[in-house]
């Protein structure tokens, strides 16, 4: 059956996209649906149609889901970030560790792995510790919350589910002060305008960096509202512009404006300083309990040498430095590799290494030149590994590789090809980074069988 633009299908939703949108099959067509849970029955009208797939606006939920929240929570928020908000949580975190074991299966090849339960969290809310929430207008009024999943159309929103509370005070503090200054909002055609997005960073001890992304240098009334902001628990205030048209939030240009140079954080005993442009694990107390699982699985001892491939500012590099040797990290990204070696002296770690460069060019040639280790721990970005640095794993021959993946896709990928090449995998254990976001994180075992 061929569908068409304005089609009306009705049909079960069996799955999720990588965005959390939900999946409908019906005659081997598969089409994608919002705001659509795993279970509902639906009708839905058809918008787009692909060779292998369509897309569809949700008309009416027939029969809802056994798996959907009793009762729903009360959102200020868009639910476009969160998709799987109205689905129990218990069922997420099945549909997670589900998705591992069958993307290891499809395309690793790979049916008797030990894939463990997925590690939730007890209170799966306000985990997130940086939000950066747009800044739009409707009928003149000012906007501050997310898009829409996929649109421009911002939700105005009191505050967020997922961010701490302080996140929440700082929108209404600023927006109040929008209100009472008349302060224009950016608009990206035109130019004109002035604010265009709020940054809100938050550490362990609930204190908040606000990063305010303006489109020109001209911030007014700064000094009224860094007053207002000051009876927060805010210690660093940063103005950023962006002059850009793209989508991106941050512009490269950062000006301090109040406080603190950098928010100080932790992962266990370990202290990170961020800047306001740093990378640093959106969820910590889940990132903690990654990073374990890192070191039962690495198994260190005072011998070791550890590639910590995609090492970013360093985290899992200092974290395992005191129990081994030496720790090699390489980090395409320069700044990142910068707040590393920050992060090593303010931790006294002597014995790791920060290496600038992409993985698939560096990492081959230190190999080449004969440096050698005996464990590996790698976590790439979505797009998984290429394929010089699974040679160059070959060429290597460590006992140990630890792969930690945010693409449960792109890792059995890259996972088929180290069992093709002698390695057997030992263990799964994905872990909830995101909750109520259709993200997938998980860490694998392997060792190499001689
Ligand atoms: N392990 C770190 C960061 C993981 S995120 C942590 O837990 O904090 C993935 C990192 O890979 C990012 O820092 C990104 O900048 C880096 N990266 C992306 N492509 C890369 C490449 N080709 N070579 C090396 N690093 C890369």
């Amino acid at each position: 059956m061929i569908y068409k633009i304005g089609d009306v299908v009705e049909g079960r939703i069996i799955d999720f996209t990588h965005e959390g949108n939900g999946v409908l099959k019906t005659d081997d067509f598969i089409i994608f649906v919002k705001e659509a849970l795993i279970g509902d029955k639906v009708k839905v009208k058809i918008d787009k149609v692909k060779k292998n797939y369509g897309v569809a606006t949700l008309v009416e939920i027939l029969e809802e889901s056994k798996d959907r929240i009793d009762e729903p929570i009360d959102l200020t928020e868009s639910r476009g970030g969160i998709p799987l908000i109205d689905y129990k949580y218990s069922e997420q975190l099945k549909w997670k560790t589900n998705k591992v074991k069958m993307d290891l299966k499809r395309i690793g090849g790979l049916k008797d792995v030990k894939v463990k339960d997925m590690i939730g969290m007890k209170t799966p809310f306000r985990y997130r510790n940086h939000t950066q929430i747009p800044v739009g207008q409707v009928k003149g009024k000012p906007i501050i919350g997310f898009y829409e999943k996929g649109s421009r159309y911002i939700i105005d929103m009191e505050g967020s589910i997922l961010q701490s509370k302080i996140g929440d005070r700082i929108i209404s503090i600023i927006r109040k002060w929008m209100k009472e200054y008349n302060i224009p909002i950016y608009n990206r055609r035109n130019r004109k305008g002035i604010l265009r997005h709020i940054g809100i960073r938050t550490n362990y001890k609930d204190e908040a960096m606000v990063i305010l992304v303006t489109g020109s240098n001209h911030l007014p009334y700064k000094s009224e509202l860094i007053q207002s902001l000051r009876e927060e628990n805010i210690i660093s205030i940063y103005q950023n512009i962006n002059k850009s048209r793209s989508s991106m939030t941050y512009g490269k240009k950062y000006k301090k404006l109040d406080g603190e140079d950098t928010l100080l954080d932790y992962i266990e005993d370990y202290k990170f300083k961020i800047s306001p442009n740093s990378f640093f694990q959106v969820n910590r107390r889940q990132a903690e309990i990654l990073y374990n699982k890192a070191k039962e699985y690495l198994d260190l001892n005072k011998e070791d040498i550890v590639y910590d491939l995609y090492s970013g500012i360093g985290t899992i590099s200092l974290c395992i430095a005191n129990q081994v040797k030496k720790v090699y990290g390489i980090e395409v990204v320069e700044e990142a590799t910068e707040d590393a070696e920050i992060n090593a002296k303010l931790n006294n770690v002597k014995n790791v290494e920060f290496i600038t460069g992409k993985a698939e060019e560096i990492f081959p040639e230190i190999i080449e030149k004969n440096r050698r280790a005996n464990k590996i721990i790698l976590d790439p970005p979505r797009k998984g590994v290429e394929k010089e640095v699974l040679e160059a794993i070959t060429e290597l021959e460590p006992d140990t590789v630890v792969y930690v993946s945010c693409n449960s896709s792109t890792m059995a990928r890259d996972v088929k090809d180290l069992v093709d090449k002698r390695y057997k995998v030992v263990e799964v254990q994905p872990v909830d980074m995101f909750p109520h976001t259709a993200h997938v994180e998980s860490i694998i075992l392997m060792t190499y069988c001689g």
